[in-house]
């Protein structure tokens, strides 16, 4: 994976809502723990256990179109248990349109040529999560996912 800069898009909030819930049974998977974080490690990076109805949420701010790189954030599910064995890693792809929404006209010219499907960074094996976004630039995004694992 390409190093690259973690700037974000003119500090739009984006809370990050997502529901862990068993691939087997359906069942939301409290006592998990979810961390999340932008590109580069330093900046938004939390780590929430998973409510009784399956849920984190976090605070964090809509990630910047870096060259060659569709917007996203990580995330990580560990088990929380003893060993805190890692259950799931993912890319959080933001959807073209709530881009549209967070970004000034230079930051969406940088997306134009861009997707999702031929972006390098989301290759080697990561999943690929894309949660529907709610919300506006002003009030702030809301991207949500229910999350298998
Ligand atoms: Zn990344």
């Amino acid at each position: 994976m390409t190093e690259h800069r973690d700037d974000v898009a003119r500090g739009v909030a984006l809370t990050v809502r997502l529901r862990l819930v068993s691939t087997n049974s359906g069942r939301p998977r409290a006592g998990c723990a979810v961390s999340l974080w932008h590109c580069g490690g330093h900046r938004a990076r939390g780590r929430q256990t998973v409510d009784p109805a399956g849920w984190v949420s976090f605070g964090s701010a809509f990630p910047g179109a870096q060259a060659g790189c569709w917007p996203h954030v990580h995330f990580a599910v560990h088990d929380g248990g003893d060993s805190d064995g890692l259950l799931h890693a993912a890319q959080l792809a933001l959807p073209g349109d709530a881009c549209a929404k967070a970004y000034c006209a230079a930051e969406r010219r940088r997306l134009d040529g861009m997707s999702i499907a031929r972006d390098g960074c989301f290759a080697g094996g990561w999943a690929l999560e894309i949660p529907s976004v709610t919300g506006d630039a002003t009030r702030g995004l809301v991207a949500t996912r229910t999350v298998g694992v």
